[in-house]
């Protein structure tokens, strides 16, 4: 659904804005079943503030006293060290296999190195 200047909820116009998030990224927490809010699965609304704030783009409707934030694509910390994990493990998986496909032929090797060592007329 595309964000528009018109309130869904009375047609309206929205007011352009944003929330400013100083301190914290902004995030949308759902609420379990006490009503409580849970922090472990986060809707990331604003990039994690570094030197100043950032902000998360935001309509409002005054006459339905309604904000809306859409969510952006926003890349996190663990989304970045996940890629990061991946990518590096990955390689190191690739190095692996090559070291035993090596050690594989070395041992073959050996096999027929001790074949012409062995002499040929003792049983
Ligand atoms: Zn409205």
């Amino acid at each position: 659904m595309e964000i528009t200047a018109k309130c869904p909820y009375c047609g309206g116009e929205m007011r352009d804005g944003a929330l400013p998030a100083y301190k914290y990224p902004l995030a949308w927490c759902p609420r379990n079943e006490q009503g409580g809010i849970v922090e472990g699965e986060p809707v990331r609304l604003s990039k994690t503030p570094v030197l100043g704030g950032v902000y998360a783009s935001a309509r409002y409707c005054e006459s339905c006293r309604v904000v809306i934030v859409p969510v952006p694509e926003i890349e996190t910390f663990t989304d970045r060290a996940g890629k990061w994990l991946d990518k590096t493990l990955g390689s190191l998986g690739e190095k692996i296999d090559r070291a035993s496909e090596c050690r594989e032929e070395e041992q073959a090797e050996r096999k027929r190195e001790e074949r012409r060592k062995k002499d040929p007329w003792e049983v």
